[in-house]
């Protein structure tokens, strides 16, 4: 691994490097990864924000939307001037002014069940900020297939969760904890039963921080485990998430090899 810094390099990530579980090695890690995040919105935002502060060398943005006045209460890469504005030129523009050295990979298509295997398998690792059942269980399957560690978040009203899927390396995936998506309808979406704005900030700042964390090697991985954050009570816990051995996609007999169910 290259492991040469410039000086503005060592400036910059100075107390990256002061850290021991970090230093140079970490940083030249970090500088050498490849991570796709799926979604430029309130999730999306601070991980894609603190990513490119940390200087994740590669990050690949994938979003079909434009940037609308309802987003700006809480997806922070965005700004007034820039409504109308595809959001992931919008959000790369916001991390390019933290850090031009990192490499921005903007997609502005949606991920689809055509073109997810080959988009997930160009990253080292998947951040799923999105805000839909169809592409998180495309996401979800992509890596799985792909051998991708997943880092997911999702978010409603006051509430969060968090988890790290990484079924290659024998944790359990997105599937053990939902095997199938839900009835359409029967769970709300952010547009329809709200959000509260600074939630997404604190779910997509762990994201990132779990990111980081296994790039970097370090600490306990949340691969196994689902954090849920309840803003309202203040009260974060983390409860065990085990493997299924009958789920359809990691399980003993698996039913799912591709993704030709996402038609
Ligand atoms: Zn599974």
């Amino acid at each position: 691994m290259d492991l040469d810094f410039s000086e503005d390099e060592i400036a910059r990530y100075s107390r990256h490097i002061l850290l021991d579980e970090v230093g140079g090695t970490g940083q030249a890690k970090l500088r050498a990864a490849r991570v796709l995040i799926v979604g430029a919105g309130g999730l999306g935002s601070p991980v894609l924000l603190y990513l490119a502060a940390s200087g994740v060398g590669t990050i690949g943005l994938i979003d079909d939307d434009r940037v609308d006045l309802s987003n700006l209460q809480r997806q922070i890469a965005h700004t007034t001037e820039r409504v109308g504005a595809p959001k992931v030129e919008s959000a790369a523009a916001a991390a390019r002014a933290i850090n031009p050295a990192v490499r921005i990979e903007a997609h502005a298509t949606r991920l689809d069940p055509g073109n997810a295997l080959d988009l997930v398998s160009r990253y080292d690792l998947v951040c799923d900020g999105s805000d839909n059942f169809p592409t998180r269980f495309l996401v979800a399957d992509a890596c799985a297939l792909a051998r991708r560690t997943l880092v997911s978040a999702a978010v409603l009203r006051f509430d969060g969760q968090l988890s790290v899927f990484k079924p290659h390396a024998g944790g359990p995936c997105y599937r053990c904890l939902h095997p199938a998506p839900p009835p359409p309808g029967l769970v709300p979406s952010c547009s329809e039963a709200g959000i509260l704005g600074a939630v997404t900030g604190v779910m997509g700042t762990l994201q990132a921080t779990e990111t980081l964390k296994e790039i970097l090697g370090i600490g306990e991985s949340l691969s196994g485990r689902l954090l849920i954050w309840d803003a309202l009570a203040a009260r974060m816990r983390t409860i065990k998430l085990p493997r299924d051995p009958s789920c359809p996609l990691c399980g003993e007999h698996p039913t799912i090899h591709d993704l030709s169910a996402h038609g």
